[in-house]
């Protein structure tokens, strides 16, 4: 049985989903701290992070990832009633339930789900409102 040279040097397709997460969680990061520019449950503007509002979730959902201090995001957990108070003021009474039911989703990214998530995080951030 002949070998194919190019399937060898494929990366497998758990490895290549992996990395591409990295890359479009690192730009997630990158964008929702330029854009938030402070901590929305403390207002401090050290140590920011990418926080969740629903934790190991919807890790690419504008409305569930806010920029945290270290402090709120970590040590206290992600500052949760802060958080949804925060939420509400923002979206409006209906977010909590909306992302409640958004994390129940079935959500399996492929590869081309992560490019394009990269690609629009890309835009987002080169675009001229985050130029700063
Ligand atoms: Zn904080």
């Amino acid at each position: 049985m002949k070998r194919s040279p190019m399937k060898k040097k494929k990366l497998s397709q758990k490895t290549l989903r992996k990395q591409l997460q990295a890359k479009a969680w690192s730009l997630m990061s990158k964008y929702v701290r330029l854009r938030d520019g402070k901590c929305i449950t403390c207002g401090s503007t050290t140590t920011l992070q990418a926080g969740h509002f629903l934790h190991g979730k919807l890790d690419f959902d504008f409305q569930n990832i806010h920029a945290q201090c270290s402090r709120c995001n970590k040590w206290l957990n992600g500052n949760l009633a802060k958080y949804a108070t925060f939420l509400v003021r923002e979206y409006g009474y209906d977010i909590l339930d909306e992302l409640e039911r958004k994390s129940k989703e079935i959500f399996k990214p492929t590869p081309e789900d992560y490019e394009a998530i990269i690609s629009n995080l890309n835009y987002l951030l080169d675009s001229e409102a985050y130029d700063r």
